[in-house]
């Protein structure tokens, strides 16, 4: 690491003080495990369908700070979405690797994650908010998904 700038939880905000050489540190506040090791982030762009709507919109680049206040603020879709259709944010690496989530409840997202180079394409249902705020971090930075053995095989 090349510094000790002062790094602060992307999901909580709170102040995290990782020690020298430290690559995970785990927030005081909120628990999510965070990566200060890692100084040029990937690429992460995003992409978003809503509700009812056929097609995918591809909306750039995007930080992960963005991208967890997306993710926070996603509508909640009614069950029976029109044309089958729920509202759908999603992010991509530069590999075509990419995870997405739909919301149905207030505390409970649904995750869809492929990676096509593993031949992984993964769902997951009712996953609370903070799991999946922390496998959106880890997909950020590039590392296995925290939670992913709540993601079954499709
Ligand atoms: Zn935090």
């Amino acid at each position: 690491m090349a510094s000790l700038k002062p790094f602060k939880c992307p999901v909580c905000g709170a102040p995290l003080t990782p020690s020298q050489g430290q690559k995970f540190v785990k927030c005081d506040y909120c628990g999510s495990v965070i990566d200060v090791s890692t100084e040029k982030k990937r690429e992460i762009s995003w992409y978003y369908q809503p509700l009812g709507f056929e097609n995918v919109l591809d909306k750039g680049i995007i930080t992960l700070q963005e991208a967890l206040t997306l993710l926070e603020n996603l509508k909640i879709s009614p069950q029976n979405p029109p044309d089958g259709i729920p509202e759908i944010i999603g992010f991509r690496d530069q590999a075509g690797t990419f995870i997405e989530f739909t919301r149905y409840s207030q505390f409970l997202y649904d995750i869809r994650y492929e990676n096509v180079k593993n031949n992984e394409f993964l769902m997951g249902y009712d996953i609370p908010l903070y799991k999946a705020q922390q496998m959106l971090i880890d997909f950020f930075e590039g590392r296995e998904l925290r939670w992913k053995n709540l993601l079954k095989s499709e």
